[in-house]
């Protein structure tokens, strides 16, 4: 029986994101860390390989799919209820103890998480995004920067079939992969988790990276909302609240925050869960930095309005929710507010088309995915 890591060391293509220097290694640009790989080596997300001077990248597979209402993702700013197809393949570049994807995104690093990857085309993935009724299709679960070149591929078949396209993403990237993204890719979440560099490092990266990104990304015009995971004692701090709150109203104050409760998970169960109250005092700093649009996550009807949409000028509810569901939708055919007419950014329909579901479930019957042989 083959171990995860060789059946994966199969399932392989070439991939397009990376140069070779001048010694011979290749340099990787699928993700901040640009890993220079000699002959043999593998990156460290552990899915990227250079073999016989070749890189070698992930392809054919998902180690997941499910069905989301797109406020989980969350987005709030984009079709409001709409049904998002959300795939994730395996690994990551970062190594988060408290993960909340870790089976999926740690399955190369912990033999504690059994995800067993399923044999699929992008064909087949945008056919049954279609037959259950999307409007997106998401790459999530693992890291989808550092699986690219088969988002992508899947990505293409979902335009054709009309979708939008989304990243939910830890934003550890580089020019040379948003480059390669732009087509393809409408909208994007990023995980600012901390705005601290040695917080970062903990976690396997750096901080700059992904604040480039931030910003390069609301500059080449793709949608991008930020959650932050607040975690007691770890990125709380009202200093550390506001340094990264100004940041984001500085590249724009337009770009919605979520800053979601944290939970007990995986390897970090020292930190208390994060109460409504520790929620509504980091909404304020976001408020208070200048942010137009700040969301209370993860604790339904438990956090004020803070659920809500509001109007930036008239302060009038333009879409309420409970948790991930929609109960009222208030905004006009083209995206204004029906009191005042201010723009509301973001990616709208004309109209609310209704919601297939505010829970998420796992597609039963798509028999086009099989799972791959150990
Ligand atoms: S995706 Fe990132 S971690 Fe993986 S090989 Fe490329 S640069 Fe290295």
């Amino acid at each position: 029986m083959s171990t995860l890591a060789e059946v994966l060391a199969r399932e392989t293509r070439r991939g397009d994101l990376y140069d070779t220097l001048p010694d011979g290694r290749l340099r990787c640009y699928a993700c901040g860390h640009c890993c220079p790989l000699p002959e043999g080596a593998i990156g460290v997300c552990k899915v990227r390989f250079n073999r016989g001077g070749r890189l070698l990248v992930p392809w054919g597979y998902v180690g997941g799919v499910q069905c989301d209402p797109i406020e989980k993702k969350p987005f709030f700013h984009v079709h409001p209820g709409a049904l998002a197809y959300s795939f994730g393949m395996l690994g990551c570049d970062l190594h988060c103890s408290y993960c909340q994807n870790w089976v999926t995104s740690q399955a190369l690093r912990d033999p504690q998480a059994v995800s067993p990857p399923l044999q699929v085309s992008p064909e087949a993935l945008a056919q049954d995004a279609i037959r259950l009724g999307a409007r997106v299709m998401v790459s999530t679960y693992n890291e989808p920067l550092i699986t690219s070149e088969w988002a992508v591929a899947v990505f293409k078949e979902a335009k054709a079939a009309g979708l939008m396209t989304g990243y939910v993403s830890n934003g550890n990237g580089t020019p040379q992969v948003l480059e390669y993204l732009r087509p393809w890719v409408d909208l994007y979440k990023v995980d600012l988790k901390s705005f601290d560099d040695r917080h970062y490092r903990q976690l396997g990266g750096r901080l700059q990276p992904i604040l480039d990104t931030i910003r390069r990304l609301h500059a080449m015009g793709f949608w991008v909302e930020i959650v932050t995971l607040l975690i007691p004692g770890f990125n709380d701090s009202c200093d550390e609240l506001t340094r990264l709150t100004e940041f984001l109203a500085s590249v724009s104050a337009d770009i919605p925050w979520h800053v979601t409760a944290f939970h007990q998970d995986y390897k970090m169960t020292d930190p208390d869960n994060t109460t409504p109250e520790m929620l509504l005092s980091a909404a304020e700093i976001g408020r208070r930095a200048g942010l137009r649009y700040v969301y209370a996550g993860n604790l339904p009807g438990e956090v004020a309005d803070l659920e809500d949409t509001h109007c930036a000028s008239c302060g009038e509810v333009l879409i309420e929710r409970y948790g991930y569901y929609i109960r009222r939708y208030h905004i006009t055919s083209d995206g204004h507010c029906p009191s005042c007419a201010r723009g509301v950014p973001g990616r709208w329909g004309t109209r609310f088309s209704g919601q297939i579901t505010s829970r998420p479930f796992v597609p039963g019957s798509s028999s086009r995915l099989a799972v791959l042989r150990m």
